[in-house]
């Protein structure tokens, strides 16, 4: 595995592969790694000749009253758990390197930001979508893999690759969870030991939803509510949203039906977490629904 720090590097590696034609799985993170990040490179070495994974905890996306100067970073691990689960280039920039000076064009996200994060967490994508503009001109995937505990990530990503033609294939993975549901996250560390018990309920309260809808239930209303008492009942946690949209437009909906999206996210002391799940709801007629 070649790890990466500087621009020039990646680039010169980078046109060696694109020369040798070889197809670029892509992975970025912000590091401090675990199972989710590792399925994605796991994903992504099976339908590509080269895995690249970038860990870069980008200062764009965090609000001034936000975690980045907390948020949890151990490089030395991620490296060598990167080597372990076959990436090929690591691409661990510093914040100079990607951001040189100030900006004299700047990004903003218009659609699918009004809800759930992007309302919470004002200019949070607008970053993401400017560090990932850069990184996907200086790796050039041929796909990008990204989880879908971050649904509006990927809303959002699918939005700025079609809008702006990425030649890029964006790869929706599943969430990767622990054994009691709660869903991995490098933020679980700041959990203390009685969130971390509670933590799991954030999921099964969805799953619960999941099973009244299965069984008739189609007022996006009455989901909300029997999540949030759940969750208010069960949890220290403050909800900070329980919202259901259609996905991947993230539009309201007064009655359920098609693809949607179940999200929330609750504020412990000392990490906010989120989690959703992402349904396709039958007609009323036929009460089905497949999770995705
Ligand atoms: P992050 O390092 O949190 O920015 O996450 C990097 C990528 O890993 C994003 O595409 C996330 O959606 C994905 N990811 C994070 N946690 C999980 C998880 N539990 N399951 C699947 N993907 C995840």
């Amino acid at each position: 595995m070649k790890v990466i720090t500087k621009l020039l590097d990646l680039q010169r590696t980078i046109q060696q592969e694109k020369t040798s034609g070889a197809s670029i799985g892509f992975v970025p993170t912000m590091g401090y790694l675990h199972e989710g990040h590792l399925t994605l490179v796991e994903e992504a070495g099976k339908n590509n000749d080269t895995v690249v994974m970038s860990i870069f905890v980008n200062p764009l996306q965090f609000g001034p009253n936000e975690d980045f100067d907390r948020y949890p970073r151990d490089v030395q691990r991620d490296t060598e758990l990167a080597k372990d689960v076959g990436v090929d280039i690591l691409f661990i920039p510093e914040v100079e390197e990607m951001y040189k000076g100030t900006q004299s064009v700047t990004l903003s996200v218009t659609e699918r930001v009004e809800v759930l994060c992007g309302r919470k967490r004002e200019g949070h994508f607008d970053g993401v979508v400017t560090v990932l503009t850069k990184l996907f001109h200086l790796i050039q995937p041929t796909r990008a893999y990204f989880g879908l505990k971050d649904a509006q990530q990927i809303a959002v990503v699918e939005g700025l690759v079609s809008d702006y033609f990425f030649p890029v294939e964006i790869v929706r993975v599943p969430t990767v969870r622990e054994e009691d549901g709660l869903a991995k996250s490098s933020r679980n560390v700041y959990l203390s030991v009685e969130e971390r018990r509670e933590a799991p309920t954030l999921y099964q309260s969805l799953a619960e939803a999941k099973i009244s809808i299965e069984d008739g239930e189609r007022n996006p209303d009455a989901i909300i509510s029997m999540i949030s008492e759940n969750i208010q009942e069960n949890t220290s946690g403050k909800i900070d949203y329980v919202e259901v949209y259609t996905y991947p437009e993230l539009a309201e909906l007064t009655s359920l039906h098609g693809e949607i999206i179940i999200a929330l996210a609750v504020q412990f002391q000392q990490a906010r977490l989120i989690d959703n799940i992402i349904i396709s709801v039958e007609p009323e007629e036929d009460l089905k629904c497949l999770e995705r």
